[in-house]
C-alpha cells in the first residue's frame, strides 16, 4: 500500500551544519494496517509522515504509493492522491477561517453533491460537534476544532489516514471518542499515527519507535500479544 526505501531528510542548524531530520528510513504499510509512530519530540515524527504523505520531498529515498513513485508524479497527479485518497489530521490544522465549519470539512469533496453534504453531517454528529456546522472555526475551542479536521479527513473515505498527535488537545472522553472512530476505521483504512496515547497505541497492529530520525525497532502492542 505505502513504502518508502532509504528516505533521509537534511536540515540545516542555526550554525549551519547539516543534521539528519529523518536518517536512513525504510517503511512499509499493508493495506487496512494501524501503525503507531512514538518517539521523543524531534526525533522525526512530524517529518516521516510529512514526506510518506507527499507533503514534503525527502532528500534522498523514494516514497511508493500503490507502487507508484511519488517523485515522478506531476503536480496536479500527486494532489489529485492527497484529496481523494488520503485524510490528514495533522497538529496545524490547515482549518479556513472564514468558511463554515461544514464547509471546511466539504473543502476536499465536492461541495454540491447531497452524498457529501450527508457524509459530512453525519460525522459531525457522531463527532458531536452538529451544532457549530455553520459556525466558524476560529471561535471554536482548540479540541471543537481539531474534531472539524478529523471529520475533514474522512469525509472523503480516504484509503489513509496520516495522523499526528490527533488526541493530544482532546480531553479524556473525546480522546475515546476518536479513539473508538479509529477502531472502527481499522483493518478498512490504512492508518499511520504519531501518538503518546496509549489507548490509541493498543489499538494498533504495529508499533514503530523513532529515535534521532531513525526506526529504532518495531513490535506489535503488547495487548496484541496477550490476545494470541
Ligand atoms: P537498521 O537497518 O538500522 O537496523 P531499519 O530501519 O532498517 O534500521 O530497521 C530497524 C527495525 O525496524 C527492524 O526490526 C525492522 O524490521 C523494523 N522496521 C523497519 N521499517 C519498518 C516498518 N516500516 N514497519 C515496521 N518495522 C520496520
Ligand atoms: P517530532 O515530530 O518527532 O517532534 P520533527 O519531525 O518535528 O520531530 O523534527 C525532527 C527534527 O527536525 C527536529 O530536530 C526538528 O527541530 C527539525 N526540524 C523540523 N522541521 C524543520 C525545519 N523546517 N527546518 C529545520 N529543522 C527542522
Amino acid at each position: 500500500m505505502l513504502e518508502a526505501r532509504d528516505l533521509s531528510l537534511i536540515y540545516c542548524n542555526e550554525r549551519n551544519d547539516e543534521f539528519y531530520a529523518i536518517h536512513d528510513v525504510n517503511f512499509f504499510a499493508n493495506r487496512g494496517e494501524m501503525i503507531g509512530i512514538v518517539g521523543p519530540s524531534g526525533s522525526g515524527k512530524s517529518s516521516l509522515l510529512y514526506i510518506l504523505s507527499g507533503l514534503k520531498k525527502p532528500t534522498v529515498g523514494t516514497v511508493y504509493y500503490q507502487e507508484h513513485a511519488l517523485e515522478v508524479m506531476s503536480y496536479n497527479e500527486l494532489a489529485e492522491i492527497r484529496r481523494k485518497e488520503y485524510g490528514f489530521i495533522f497538529q496545524r490544522h490547515f482549518l479556513i477561517n472564514y468558511l463554515t465549519v461544514l464547509d471546511n470539512v466539504l473543502s476536499v469533496v465536492n461541495r454540491n453533491d447531497k452524498f457529501w453534504r450527508n457524509t459530512a453531517i453525519n460525522l459531525l454528529e457522531t463527532l458531536g460537534i452538529a451544532d457549530f456546522a455553520n459556525q466558524k472555526p476560529y471561535k471554536m475551542s482548540v479540541g471543537e476544532r481539531q474534531k472539524v479536521a478529523i471529520a475533514r479527513a474522512l469525509v472523503s473515505q480516504p484509503k489513509i489516514i496520516f495522523a499526528d498527535e490527533p488526541t493530544a488537545s482532546l480531553d479524556h472522553s473525546n480522546a475515546r471518542m476518536v479513539m473508538d472512530i479509529f477502531a472502527s476505521l481499522k483493518g478498512e483504512i490504512t492508518i499511520l499515527v504519531a501518538t503518546h496515547d496509549d489507548s490509541i497505541l493498543d489499538q494498533a497492529d504495529r508499533v514503530i519507535h523513532m529515535w534521532d530520525g531513525r526506526i529504532a525497532k518495531s513490535s506489535i502492542p503488547v495487548s496484541a500479544i496477550e490476545n494470541i
